[in-house]
């Protein structure tokens, strides 16, 4: 059975937007639910929907997947199911936590004081032709939070602690009872002594405010991996925010923007160029210089070369950034046509296009036969 892409598992469009990736969702957690519907496939259908709601959801996986398909789950791309990013395990590994950020809370809501990751951060970056080529190592600027540096994130002042919350014994919840004609019904909430944190403040940190994180303009050393193209990305495991209680920051994921080139474009690992020639050039044959990414090279044009004609100089395209090679440049001519001529060159064309060209093959008429019909023929 081949495996069904996850836009048509929800059945949105490849555009769809995050709302609509949202309620798409919704629906089929609500259709194949394990708890809900009993049929047997119900089960793997709940986790095709989540497996695929849990990549689109995110835009960094959905980039990723909308440009490599499904992530090989042996190099943690999918990390969030059940490998370190935060996810309890379970069976269906970490759908619970889908559930939460869906169904806001209910029954499975979790522990508050339990460590959590902090959000991953996504920086776009622009570089150029030659710096997606080469590599290089530079220096960004991030606004992000930080632990705060002076109540290391617990968010109290110097010498006090968060106590626990007395309301609600530290859970975070609320069981409000209620007696009813059928029986006594227990309804959790959260509690809004400490909004679900399990924590007071007494004495909040001046630094922060209470919140134990700091806004902060972050330098960051980021090397630009030689080879990187448009669109590309690269992980900086641990540069995004902060955790919440103890847990692990999120990450940072730099996407490399590549600005265009005044003469180079791209293919893969090809570098291609355009150069254009006169017609004698072509015509005669001639040896001309043709930049490439490590400085000029020779190229020898042969006698009678036609426009469109390519020449490829091996190796001289851009290292493999997964390290696979390298590739080469590819140098097309094109004959460019004078626009205007001086009095001289307009002697020499037409004395050319008297004594003729020579047929391209016997039997054929000259270049410059046709060319008179074309041109004089109005005349
Ligand atoms: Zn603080
Ligand atoms: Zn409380």
């Amino acid at each position: 059975m081949s495996k069904r892409d996850y836009y048509e598992i929800l059945g949105v469009s490849k555009d769809a937007s995050k709302d609509e990736i949202k309620k798409a969702f919704r629906k089929l957690a609500r259709k194949y639910h394990p708890d809900v519907n009993k049929d047997a496939d119900a089960p793997e259908k709940f986790k095709e929907a989540t497996k695929a709601y849990e990549t689109l959801s995110d835009p960094q996986k959905r980039a990723q997947y909308d440009q490599f398909g499904e992530a090989d789950p042996n190099q943690g791309g999918f990390g969030g199911f059940g490998g370190g990013q935060g996810f309890s395990g379970g069976d269906f590994g970490g759908f619970g936590d889908i559930f939460d950020q869906i169904f806001n809370g209910g029954a499975r809501r979790r522990d508050p004081n339990a460590p959590r990751q902090g959000s991953d951060l996504q920086y776009e970056m622009s570089i150029t032709f030659e710096e997606a080529a080469f590599g290089k190592t530079t220096d960004i600027r991030i606004p992000k939070e930080e632990t705060c540096s002076t109540c290391h994130g617990t968010g109290a002042k110097a010498g006090s602690k968060p106590e626990q919350c007395s309301h609600c014994h530290g859970t975070g919840q609320l069981n409000q009872e209620q007696n009813t004609p059928f029986g006594r019904i227990v309804n959790r909430r959260v509690c809004q002594y400490c909004h679900g944190t399990g924590k007071i403040i007494k004495n909040p940190c001046s630094t922060c405010a209470g919140t134990g994180k700091m806004k902060v303009n972050k330098k960051i050393e980021v090397k630009i991996p030689a080879g990187i193209d448009d669109g590309q990305q690269i992980r900086l495991s641990g540069q995004g925010e902060p955790g919440v209680n103890g847990g692990p920051s999120g990450d940072l994921y730099i996407v490399f923007s590549v600005k265009p080139h005044k003469y180079y474009q791209r293919n893969g690992d090809d570098v291609l160029l355009e150069v254009p020639l006169n017609f004698a050039q072509v015509a005669l044959g001639d040896e001309i210089e043709v930049p490439t990414l490590y400085g000029k090279v020779k190229l020898r044009i042969p006698a009678g070369t036609q426009t469109g004609t390519k020449f490829r100089l091996r190796d001289k395209g851009i290292k493999n950034v997964r390290g696979y090679g390298q590739g080469d440049e590819h140098v097309t001519v094109k004959v460019v046509t004078p626009k205007h001529l001086s009095e001289e060159e307009k002697t020499l064309f037409k004395k050319l296009a008297e004594v003729g060209g020579s047929p391209v093959s016997e039997g054929d008429e000259s270049f410059f036969d046709k060319m008179k019909k074309k041109v004089f023929k109005a005349d």
